[in-house]
């Protein structure tokens, strides 16, 4: 790959702002290409690259339909470093229908196997229900909410805002005896607190089913959550105040269940996902083919649209049946992604982007009436999003990937080309 430029020529790609760069991958991290080989260095500048992509994937990576798929089959979010973790799935609300006939909170562990969050819920006025995965779990839980709500008084936060810029409302209960009151008005702040209870209301216009009064439970992340929606938050403490005192271990907990019904919202705003899969599609260009190439005029409507939304990058889901036979003949576990061109005349092309992610293929014209571009097309790119590992590869190269599955005899042949 050639990046060199003149100081004065390096502008961002993107934006065509003139810096300070960072180092952006060719391919999202998050969808496993977390390869060091794969980086653009001087393209694409810090704005860009945090203030935009970072906020456009971290939604298409937690709460959309490829965030779910992501976090089924890819083991780790990013190949090493802190981050190094199982993906997440971050939703409105994640349930599970349960005997009571009132859903479990839950969360998604490795492979998003759901995981019942260990809980109590009011069933009715003086009854509740409590879940967990194991009695063990149920215990400690018992344990530290019985500590919280011994405190004089509980700090609560109410998340407030778009996931981007979230602000974290604070109001103040004080205990006396087992009731609380509210003291003080609410303050905004862009900090939650370390120890705190976190409030949610379930959303009855999305929850289909029975809805309990509250319930309160622990995050996987260890936060405590206190969810409402026909009581009060002062009113439902004031039960589980009373429900932890009386509380038996005898109870039965929730334990592994068969075929678990599970009920996920998710809020995607409409575009994210064409647009980070436009932004790979740039990205690949500028690392293909080189700046030059992309600074061309016919990229800008693309580029805004992955900047802004407007006007829309356009894409669809492939149907063709030929050209998914196509994809499938790489190996499990793999995404693909190739760009390919249709000539036009004048020397002119028009440059199609096709991406292959978690088994859903998708198709978009990035640009008309762009250069022909000075390298072949089509040209594949293969991320092993196990083990974060990317590999170009030439239309040759991949149809050798196809003989090997047997696809096509004929593939034995072109070996000697390469
Ligand atoms: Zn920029």
């Amino acid at each position: 790959m050639n990046t060199q430029s003149t100081a004065s020529s390096l502008l961002c790609i993107y934006c065509d702002g003139p810096g300070p760069f960072s180092d952006e991958h060719v391919i999202s991290a998050g969808l496993g290409a977390d390869d060091s080989r794969f980086l653009l260095v001087d393209m694409v500048c810090r704005r860009c690259n945090t203030d935009v992509f970072g906020n456009l994937e971290r939604e298409v990576l937690r709460s959309s339909p490829i965030g779910f798929a992501r976090a089924f089959m890819q083991p780790q979010g990013r190949d090493r470093g802190k981050r190094t973790t199982a993906p997440g799935i971050q939703a409105q609300y994640k349930q599970m229908a349960n005997g009571s006939g009132y859903p479990d909170e839950i969360d998604f562990g490795p492979h998003a196997k759901p995981l019942v969050l260990p809980q109590l819920k009011i069933t009715g006025e003086k009854t509740f229900d409590s879940s967990a995965v194991g009695p063990d779990e149920l215990r400690s839980f018992i344990t530290s909410l019985s500590t919280m709500l011994q405190n004089d008084q509980v700090t609560c936060i109410r998340k407030r805002g778009p996931e981007h810029e979230l602000r974290y409302e604070a109001i103040t209960l004080l205990r006396s005896g087992e009731s609380y009151t509210q003291v003080g008005g609410s303050k905004l702040q862009a900090k939650p607190p370390q120890e705190c209870l976190w409030l949610e209301s379930y959303d009855q216009t999305r929850t289909k089913g029975m809805i309990p009064a509250a319930t309160i439970f622990l995050n996987l992340n260890g936060s405590i959550v206190l969810k409402t929606s026909s009581t009060t938050v002062e009113d439902a403490l004031h039960f589980f105040v009373r429900a932890v005192d009386q509380f038996s271990f005898d109870t039965q907990v929730t334990k592994d269940i068969e075929g678990p019904i599970v009920s996920v919202g998710l809020t995607v705003t409409i575009g994210v996902i064409e647009r980070v899969i436009a932004k790979i599609g740039i990205n690949l260009l500028a690392y293909y083919l080189g700046r030059d190439y992309v600074a061309d005029f016919g990229f800008r409507k693309v580029k805004d649209g992955i900047l802004t939304g407007t006007p829309s990058v356009g894409g669809q889901i492939v149907e063709d049946v030929s050209m998914k036979a196509m994809l499938d003949a790489a190996p499990n576990n793999h995404h693909v992604i190739f760009l390919s061109k249709v000539s036009q005349s004048g020397g002119r092309a028009a440059i199609i982007l096709v991406a292959k992610l978690y088994g859903v293929a998708h198709i978009m014209c990035l640009a008309r009436d762009v250069p022909e571009p000075h390298l072949p097309l089509p040209v594949f790119f293969l991320v092993d999003y196990v083990n974060h590992k990317v590999t170009q590869q030439s239309l040759i190269e991949y149809s050798e990937c196809l003989a090997e599955m047997g696809i096509t005899k004929a593939g034995a042949h072109y070996g000697s080309t390469k």
